[in-house]
């Protein structure tokens, strides 16, 4: 075992690598995939790749909420600060790079961006300063749309909006498997995310898709477990649907969840950073709460700016296509502390945690 394991059960981990190894192919490979910045920080963390054999490859795919935000999104939040208004936003956000300028630079230059915990933070600012206009940007995935729609529906500030940039996770699974040079066998499904939306919305990946899929927990037995079981799947030829994480996911989500997100936002399509358009992935606010609606408020507008610095390679970490190692940039030039693309940014970046664990070992 690698040296840096620090297990809760050693010996029941060392069993279930066994097995793992066990039923694993022996000339086939076997490429699944996970689409969650924490499952991407347990996996590497734990160094759960090199308890796995060769033919058994574990790719991360869009899993980084921050990540995927395209450049024009953050331009827009960044012409919200430049024209007066005071954006708040998750602290991972701040440093994205817009196709200009990143909100960290609109704040040197003088713009009222603020850091917030979430989204009653923005809130409590706006309730405070009534003579001021408040955004909050709304970025994250299904786990943390619910919080913002509660905020919606709860009446907050008249002088708070909200723009938003949550996306929907199970249509970047399809864009997976419909990328034929990919050529994934399964799927780790988001435990944060199935929390909220539960088993359903996966229905199509063993059922149309023929790919084994199993939702996972973090703790590096709950990921072990998951990729067994996509395994045994994938060896009796019979892709089904499972729940790894069942002391915490529940086949129907968390209805009340699921019925407020229904309630504020509707599907639309979205694009994500690098990637262009994903058809339905993108929530946008229903006309009831268009007085919400940042854009439309503060007449946001810009054009589809450029997602990628020259030279970075994004595009293909995020859907797994390359590791960060293999971007020219990666350490060279792209550090945690001067990050050139949006996934040495965040800590659910794929890169940004392989650079972390690269340079803790050294
Ligand atoms: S190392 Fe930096 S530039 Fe390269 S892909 Fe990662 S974030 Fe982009």
């Amino acid at each position: 075992m690698t040296e840096n394991l620090k297990f809760r059960d050693p010996e029941l981990t060392r069993r279930v690598a066994g097995k793992i190894k066990e039923i694993a192919p022996r000339k086939d490979t076997v490429k699944i995939c996970h689409v969650c910045g924490t499952h991407e920080w347990a996996i590497t963390h734990y160094g759960l790749r090199d308890l796995l054999p060769p033919s058994v490859e574990v790719i991360a795919g869009p899993g980084c909420p921050v990540c995927i935000v395209p450049a024009s999104e953050i331009d827009e939040a960044v012409q919200l600060a430049l024209k007066g208004i005071v954006v708040t936003c998750f602290g991972d956000v701040l440093r994205v790079p817009g196709s200009k300028m990143s909100l960290l630079d609109a704040k040197a230059e003088g713009a009222d961006v603020r850091i917030v915990y979430g989204v009653n933070d923005a809130t409590k600012m706006a309730k405070k300063e009534r003579s001021s206009q408040f955004g909050f940007f709304a970025v994250g995935f299904e786990t943390t749309t619910p919080s913002t729609a509660v905020e919606i529906t709860s009446k907050p500030p008249s002088n708070l909006s909200f723009l938003i940039s949550h996306r929907v996770i199970p249509p970047a699974m399809k864009m997976l498997v419909k990328m034929k040079d990919l050529n994934l066998n399964g799927f780790i499904a988001p435990g944060h995310v199935s929390t909220i939306i539960g088993l359903k919305p996966y229905e199509d990946f063993p059922g149309v898709y023929h790919m084994p899929t199993v939702v996972a927990g973090f703790e590096p037995l709950d990921l072990l477990f998951g990729i067994y079981m996509i395994l045994k799947q994938l060896k009796e030829g019979i892709p089904r649907l499972e729940n790894e994480y069942a002391r915490a996911v529940h086949w129907e989500g968390n209805p009340k969840a699921i019925e407020l997100m229904e309630e504020v936002f509707e599907v639309t399509d979205g694009n994500w950073r690098g990637l262009g358009t994903i058809p339905s992935s993108k929530l946008k606010l229903r006309e009831k709460y268009a007085a919400r609606d940042a854009h439309l408020r503060h007449d946001v507008k810009v054009e589809y700016g450029v997602d990628l610095q020259p030279g970075c390679r994004c595009h293909l970490v995020v859907v797994g296509k390359i590791k960060p190692t293999e971007c020219p940039l990666f350490i060279e030039t792209c550090t945690p502390q001067k990050p050139v693309g949006a996934c040495m940014v965040s800590s659910e970046g794929t890169c940004r945690i392989w650079a972390k664990m690269i340079t803790r070992k050294n």
